[in-house]
């Protein structure tokens, strides 16, 4: 057998769907030495974290914090722990990850009521109104705020209060909404909410954001049945990450993985999240004209458009594999492919967290068009890149 040794990963530009370009001040985070998860150190360091998750949240929360594992993890943690055996819960589809939600719902003994939208729209409020008029012994509302399938972003401020109309809780996946486009989870009265670190925090994957209001703690707190689940059960968990007291042992928490979070969020704190909104709108208007003077063209209406996530048609009979793969080996960036429906039919064009700047936007715009003429594909050749620049200048 040929001697194994170290592995050292290519330098990629990451603008697919995640994971993103994680910030070289996380990288070195993670490098710092590892201590006790009991440490009073470490504990000082969770405890910031919970503030600065709370900021990133917009919210008062006290049980804000850190699942130990990727957002899916989150997302798992949500249903299992809100959803009893038997309960109706009413869950969006207009990608993949609502699909997901609808697992979840099944694998926690409840009963999904499914609404359904066409890929590359977003979550219609009346239909879901139409849903809990027709079920009005419903618990739950659940949605993606921003569907990474697609790049659709849905109204979160008006599903919620239309939940609670019909005193339902709201399970939000924000899991690409987090720090790149507009979150308020006390002024739009999310009832619970994950997230994820490898989007729009620019962090490693691996971690999961999440927040529940009383409501939801009340909710849990007041279960019939136990949760299905020991390691996401919240009851267990709080002892955890509770503030004040005595720290009782749940797990060993990804010790380094939290200096990288921990630092990632106090870079968007340095920022200020209204500046990191606008500046992911600011790219995402420089991509914007350059695919549009190449003659390419968005999957997804205006209005129903996520800045960080853009979703493109390629020209008709593109090998679209091919482009991927060349951007990729000749110019080391990563673009996304679709998912599901979508697969063959879009692009996913990441600019997420860090790497939502004008440098990777124009060098992006630049390795498609010489991919995509190089190709004979049917482009404006040579107009992207200054489409761009006349927008960032
Ligand atoms: C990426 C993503 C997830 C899953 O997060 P993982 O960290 O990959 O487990 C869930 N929901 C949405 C909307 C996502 O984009």
């Amino acid at each position: 057998m040929t001697s194994i040794t170290s592995f050292h990963p290519p330098v990629r530009t990451l603008m697919g769907p995640g994971p993103s370009d994680v910030n070289p001040r996380v990288l070195e985070a993670l490098a710092r030495p590892t201590i006790g998860h009991l440490d009073p150190a470490f504990v000082g360091m969770m405890d910031e974290t919970k503030e600065l998750l709370k900021y990133a949240f917009q919210t008062e929360n006290k049980l804000t914090m850190p699942v130990s594992a990727p957002g899916s993890a989150g997302m798992e943690t949500c249903f299992s722990n809100l959803i009893e055996p038997g309960e109706k819960v009413i869950v969006c589809q207009n990608g993949v990850f609502g699909g997901r939600m609808k697992e979840n719902v099944e694998r926690c003994g409840g009963v999904a009521v499914m609404v359904e939208d066409a890929w590359g729209t977003a979550v219609s409020v009346d239909k879901v109104e139409a849903a809990l008029k027709a079920n009005s012994d419903a618990k739950i509302v659940a949605f993606v705020h921003a569907e990474t399938s697609t790049g659709v972003v849905s109204d979160a401020q008006a599903l919620v209060a239309l939940a609670h109309q019909h005193d339902c809780l709201t399970i939000v996946d924000a899991v690409t909404s987090l720090g790149g486009s507009p979150l308020k989870v006390d002024e739009w009265d999310i009832d619970a909410i994950y997230s994820g670190t490898q989007k729009c925090l620019s962090c490693t994957p691996g971690i999961s954001p999440v927040s529940f209001n009383e409501r939801a703690i009340a909710k849990i707190q007041n279960r019939k049945t136990k949760v299905q689940s020991w390691f996401m059960d919240l009851n267990l968990v709080m002892d955890y990450w509770g503030s004040g007291g005595q720290r009782s042992y749940h797990h060993t928490a990804p010790v380094n993985a939290l200096y990288g979070l921990h630092e990632s969020l106090v870079i968007l704190q340095e920022e200020g999240l209204e500046k990191s909104w606008d500046r992911h709108v600011a790219n995402h208007e420089g991509l914007k004209a350059g695919i549009e003077a190449m003659g390419l063209s968005f999957f997804v209406a205006e209005e129903d458009r996520l800045p960080q996530l853009n979703a493109i048609q390629f020209p008709e009979g593109t090998d679209e594999a091919k482009v991927r793969s060349e951007l990729l080996n000749r110019y080391s960036l990563e673009i996304g492919a679709g998912l599901g429906p979508m697969a063959g039919k879009i692009w996913r064009i990441g600019l997420m967290g860090f790497a939502s700047n004008q440098k990777n936007v124009l060098h992006c715009l630049g390795a498609l068009d010489a991919v995509l003429s190089e190709m004979g594909a049917d482009i404006q050749s040579g107009k992207a890149v200054s489409a761009a620049m006349k927008v960032f200048s």
